[in-house]
This record gives C-alpha cells, sequence and structure tokens, in this order.
C-alpha cells in the first residue's frame, strides 16, 4: 500500500487490461466439491464485529512504540486467550525505513492445534503513524479503521463462533501481525512495509508451522465494499480462491466478492508466500475511482468508524464461516 505497490497496481491494470475496467478472470474451481455438508447455520454478529473495529479505534491510533499500541495489543491478547486453545505472542523489535527502532508485536492463537489439516487467518492490527495521502494534518497518525482495525474486527467475531462449527477434525489459526503500515510510501525503501508479518514468516510461532492455505484481510469494513482477485493471490492461491469466492457467492455476497483481477498487492501475504511457503490470499478494498484503487479514506484521516459498514463486516466474516464449515 505504497508507491510500489500503486506503481503495480497501475502496471498490472495497464498490463492486463485494454482500460481502467477491471478484466472478468476465470477461476477454475479444481477442488473436490463431494462430501459437502449441507447448509448449516452460520452465527456470525455484525454488531459484535462493529464493536470489536471501535473498540480498537478507541484506543487511538495503534502505532508501535504508541500507548494506544500497547492498550490495545493487551485488549487483542485477552479476547484471544479467553478463546482459542493455544495463543502464541511475538515480541520483538525492527527499525523502520526512517530509522525508528520499535517494538513489534504479533498474536497467534491456534485452534484445534492438533489438526494437520489447517486453515490461516491474518490481518495487521497496527495503524499508520502518518496521513500521506491526506491534504492536512500529513504529519499526524490515522485511526485507522478500515486499514488495520476492520480485519481484526472481523476475525475477534469469527473467533467467537468457530467452536460452534464443530470442526475437531480442522484446525484454525488466527494471527493478528504488527508493524504492516510503518512503511515507505515513496518505494525507496525495499521491503520497508509488513514487518510483523516478514518477522514471523521468517520465524514462525512454532517448528513446522503451516496451513493449507490462508486468508488475509485488510481493509475488508467499507461501505459498498468491492473484492477482487488480488494478483499474487491469483498466481499462487487460485486453487483455493474459488472456496472463498464460491462460499461468498452460496451466501449471496456476490456483490461485494467480484470476478476481476484487481492488481498486484505487496500486502502480508506476500511475505508469507514467500518466507514460509504457505498460499494466502488476499480481500482488500478495491475502489476503481480513485489513483490508488483504495477508498478515498486511504491513509488519511476519514479513515474512522464513518468508513466501517457493519453489513461488509458481516459479508466477510459470514464467508470466512462458511469456509471454515464446508473446508474438507
Ligand atoms: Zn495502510
Amino acid at each position: 500500500m505504497n508507491f510500489s505497490k500503486l506503481f503495480l497496481v497501475s502496471l498490472l491494470t495497464f498490463a492486463c487490461n485494454n482500460g481502467p475496467k477491471p478484466a472478468s478472470v476465470e477461476v477454475v474451481d479444481t477442488t473436490r466439491n463431494e462430501d459437502k455438508k449441507p447448509n448449516i447455520h452460520l452465527d456470525f454478529n455484525e454488531d459484535s464485529a462493529y464493536q470489536y473495529v471501535k473498540a480498537q479505534v478507541d484506543f487511538g491510533p495503534r502505532v508501535p512504540g504508541t500507548k494506544g499500541h500497547l492498550n490495545c495489543y493487551n485488549y487483542l491478547l485477552s479476547h484471544l486467550k479467553s478463546l482459542a486453545d493455544t495463543v502464541y505472542t511475538q515480541n520483538t523489535r525492527a527499525t523502520t525505513f526512517n530509522k525508528v527502532n520499535i517494538p513489534v508485536y504479533n498474536l497467534i492463537a491456534e485452534f484445534n492445534p492438533k489438526a494437520s489439516k489447517r486453515i490461516l487467518l491474518c490481518a495487521h492490527w497496527d495503524t499508520r503513524p502518518f496521513a500521506d495521502e491526506d491534504t492536512k494534518n500529513t504529519d499526524q497518525p490515522i485511526l485507522g479503521a478500515n486499514d488495520g482495525a476492520s480485519g481484526v474486527g472481523v476475525l475477534l467475531e469469527v473467533a467467537n463462533q468457530i467452536k460452534k462449527l464443530n470442526r475437531t477434525d480442522l484446525g484454525v489459526d488466527i494471527v493478528f501481525f504488527d508493524a504492516e503500515d510503518w512503511g515507505d510510501a515513496s518505494g525507496a525503501t525495499q521491503n520497508s512495509y509488513c514487518l510483523g508479518s516478514q518477522y514471523w514468516s521468517k520465524n514462525l510461532h512454532r517448528s513446522n508451522y503451516t496451513a493449507d492455505f490462508g486468508i488475509l484481510l485488510d481493509m475488508v469494513g467499507a461501505p459498498n465494499a468491492m473484492f477482487g482477485y488480488e494478483s499474487y493471490s491469483l498466481q499462487h492461491v487460485s486453487r483455493y480462491i474459488p472456496l472463498v469466492w464460491g462460499a461468498a457467492a452460496q451466501l449471496g455476497y456476490d456483490n461485494y466478492f467480484k470476478n476481476f483481477e484487481r492488481g498486484g498487492i505487496l500486502d502480508d501475504h506476500y511475505y508469507i508466500m514467500q518466507y514460509a511457503n504457505i498460499p494466502v490470499m488476499d480481500i482488500i478494498d478495491f475502489d476503481p475511482n480513485t489513483e490508488s484503487r483504495f477508498g478515498k479514506y486511504w491513509h488519511t484521516h476519514q479513515d474512522n468508524m464513518d468508513a466501517i459498514d457493519k453489513k461488509t463486516l458481516n459479508a466477510v466474516g459470514r464467508t470466512l464461516l462458511k469456509v471454515i464449515a464446508d473446508y474438507r
């Protein structure tokens, strides 16, 4: 989510299409369709998910090294400990592109840790320390309601509901990455974003950890959000994408989960695939009306609770629960 990302988005849009309209992409479902359980009741409380987003925003900006960051970390840790079978934390330090030494706290919550079949669900929980896409107060941190809190809020509510699905044969891991968004928007510094996921991917919380596939949520709360196929996901996770987009379509959420390629983004999933060799798709907001292709709120002070719609959180959360319920 920087200029290099924007460059990639533009490049891919330019390379793959003849115009700004996203190309339609056919994703072939090569997964097995047999042996799927009939529809089960999926509980996902959108009010609860919304409150989890708001609770994070109420801590103020969650910029690594600040009080809001530490308070939010303790809040997330206590929530995960109350629900998951095993919770791991990774506390390390990193130096940002602008030479600030920061604490980096990753949180990892395992459900059914002994199961060998596993799904990884992840999001970043930190927020950007400057509003460099805004027109004023650009040196002030953003609230990151959508860019940070939305994915975490959805996953906190998913964590509430996982055990009701009774999938004792399936392991689910929820990972919250720190320090995703303190990156160099000029693109001059390589790999300056995603410091928490880079660390986790190179230093897994337990040896030989792996998952069949993963789903990264980033900016999944905007009103009328639109999610397309992110290009690195399409290249490396094409076998699993239909599980998610198919679940969304079956639930009637194809107004959010659309059939087009949106360009490549150097998000946390990119580093997980590179270093931990786990295929992870990125579900991330797409706005055809902005140059960045993210929403107008992106990296501005407008990324507050007004950028969040419960209906979008609900569509994403219920889709994830259906993926967990159906995956064999
Ligand atoms: Zn961001």
